[in-house]
């Protein structure tokens, strides 16, 4: 059976890491600049880079009102760090001009893992992906500072030495047709994660 169609949006960020794992389960990828080519994807991946600038650059690329329409259409997407932010409903410590796509009736904070603290990583517990714990990589990530009801959370930070005011703070969640990590599953060659949205495209098309 042919593999879903998935983007990844590539306008900028990790565009490259997230095409190898959603091949590696059987998708066919494409990068999605223009909105012809968000018109012929099942499903999109919205990578990490920087949320502030991927904004920007879906209105040069006149994709901000195509992109927002699918979604409300209910195309599955993933986003991952500033992918989760795009996605979010409401974002703290952003910047007043930032737009949302919407989708997730989520609350993230930008940053929220410290100046200080540019990255972190940890092994958690991820609901809905079987085989035991995912190393996630935090790279100046945001975290879900409050979710509603509709959401369900997939996995938070244990309290661990390091975890600081992460701990207990939720870091992946789905809702429907949605998925979101603050971390970044692309970079660690585990694509289980990856495997989760595959399957979840697929049963939406
Ligand atoms: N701090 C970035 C933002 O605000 C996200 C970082 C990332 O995607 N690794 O968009």
């Amino acid at each position: 059976m042919a593999g879903p169609v998935v983007g990844v949006l590539a306008l900028q960020g990790d565009v490259r890491e997230h095409a190898h794992a959603l091949r590696a389960c059987g998708a066919e990828f494409v990068p999605v600049r223009r909105e012809h080519e968000l018109s012929e994807v099942d499903g999109l991946v919205l990578p990490g880079g920087e949320s502030t600038t991927i904004s920007r650059l879906l209105e040069t690329f006149d994709l901000l009102v195509p992109l927002q329409k699918r979604l409300a259409d209910g195309m599955p997407a993933y986003g991952s760090c500033a992918g989760m932010i795009l996605l979010a409903r409401e974002v703290l410590d952003g910047r007043p001009d930032q737009h949302q796509l919407g989708g997730l009736d989520i609350t993230v904070r930008r940053n929220a893992f410290g100046r200080q603290v540019d990255s972190f990583e940890e092994d958690l517990e991820f609901a809905g992906v079987p085989g035991g714990p995912v190393r996630a990589v935090f790279i100046r990530a945001p975290w879900v500072e409050s979710a509603s009801p509709e959401v369900e959370v997939l996995a938070t930070v244990p309290d661990v030495p390091g975890a600081g005011a992460a701990a207990g703070r939720i870091v992946a969640v789905r809702q429907g047709s949605m998925l979101a990590t603050a971390f970044h599953p692309e970079l660690t060659g585990d694509t289980r994660v990856h495997r989760l949205f595959v399957e979840m495209v697929r049963a939406a098309v």
